[in-house]
């Protein structure tokens, strides 16, 4: 059914920097493992990005979460508080750690975690709040803030889908006390897999450098004060993502584009509600994804397979946790009508830095036609 000339992807990396030179680099050189001048440079270029001081490079996103909460010293018996609307990965996290993910609905305005929802979940049990900054949007992170400190709880801010969205003016992965980004190939910049740790807080990124190498003292070699894990990235992950962050200014205005440019065409269709961006959020459109409203008559799944039949790959929404079997049990029964909603309803649309004005006007006109039956 896929016709050729229209094979639309719905993220693809765009490596249109010095990301070959470099690799090439590494290969010539013969550094090709996890040490070499690009993990240290990939490092300093995305902290100064951050406007943080310490970012610690490793093996991909889902390990920056265990990274962040092992420096944490996240235990068996702990609880954390996660969005339900997530990908898999930020609850994995924490029962990588033994502890409990405990889950917070998403609101209706931006599709991330409630911060009004947050309160009744925390127990004496509780130790902190992963924030995740869903499809781009940010958080609302003031009241979060707050209600942290209040009950003396961290703030891990899972920025793997936000790589330079604001809140406020400030920069995702700068406003929790330790913050994880994402590198894998259809995030908004990638090194192939690969992931970072963000924080300012010196003793957490000390722990966290000591975890991810295997928990070797820095000063004794074949000393193992703790058990760590391998977790580092490569120098060839690492000279892709530098070329990548040279050019973030780029993939950052292309995403903006592509969701004014589907905004433009999309946004007269009482059939779709568009991608929030509140008046204090700055959203990094990493996937521009729409929701069908209730005078859509055709289904999310037909929608969908009517697109890819035309080449045009899209998503559904994340499964919100609380219906995945590993974490069902935990939900205890809880109702989720926000998040269950979105997941129902909700539909990715191909968003790569290198969509083209004919390609994303192809999918739009195919996409209205299919919801305006
Ligand atoms: C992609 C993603 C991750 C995990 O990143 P990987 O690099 O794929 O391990 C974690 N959290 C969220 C919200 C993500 O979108």
């Amino acid at each position: 059914m896929s016709n050729k000339k229209h094979s639309i992807p719905v993220a693809a990396p765009a490596l249109v920097g010095r990301e070959k030179e470099y690799v090439l680099d590494c290969l010539e050189t013969n550094w090709i493992s996890s040490t070499g001048q690009y993990i240290g440079r990939f490092e300093r270029a995305f902290a100064e990005f951050c406007g943080m001081p310490h970012a610690m490079s490793c093996s991909n996103g889902t390990v920056a979460l265990h990274l962040a909460l092992l420096a944490l010293d996240i235990k068996p018996g702990d609880e954390v508080i996660v969005p339900t609307l997530t990908y898999v990965a930020t609850a994995n996290a924490v029962a990588y750690c033994g502890a409990t993910p405990v889950f917070v609905d998403a609101e209706t305005e931006t599709w991330n975690l409630d911060p009004a929802q947050i309160a009744a979940k925390i127990t004496p049990r509780t130790r902190g709040i992963i924030v995740v900054h869903v499809y781009g949007h940010p958080a609302d992170m003031d009241p979060i803030l707050v209600l942290a400190q209040q009950h003396g709880l961290f703030v891990i801010e899972d920025a793997a889908e936000a790589h330079g969205a604001r809140y406020k003016g400030r920069i995702a992965g700068s406003m929790g006390h330790i913050s994880t980004f994402s590198f894998y190939g259809n995030k908004i910049i990638t090194t192939g897999e690969g992931g970072m740790v963000v924080t300012a807080d010196a003793e957490l990124a000390r722990k966290v450098r000591l975890l991810k190498g295997q928990g070797m003292d820095p000063n004794r070699r074949y000393w193992f004060p703790v058990t760590g894990y391998n977790y580092r990235m490569t120098n060839i992950a690492a000279a892709i993502g530098l070329g990548q962050l040279e050019r973030i200014s780029w993939h950052l205005s292309r995403r903006r584009e592509i969701a004014a440019g589907y905004t433009q065409r999309l946004s007269h269709c009482p059939q779709l509600l568009l991608p929030p961006e509140t008046e204090w959020a700055h959203n990094a459109y990493w996937i521009y994804s729409v929701v069908l409203t209730d005078t859509c008559v055709m289904s999310r799944d037909d929608v969908m397979a009517h697109l890819a039949a035309d080449g045009i790959e899209t998503r559904p929404f994340f499964v919100p946790m609380h219906s995945l079997p590993m974490f069902a049990t935990l939900a205890r029964g809880e109702k989720f009508p926000v998040a269950d909603r979105l997941a129902a309803r909700g539909i990715n649309l191909p968003s790569s830095a290198s969509l083209s004005e004919e390609d994303q006007t192809f999918v739009c006109e195919r996409l209205l036609t299919l919801v305006q039956g």
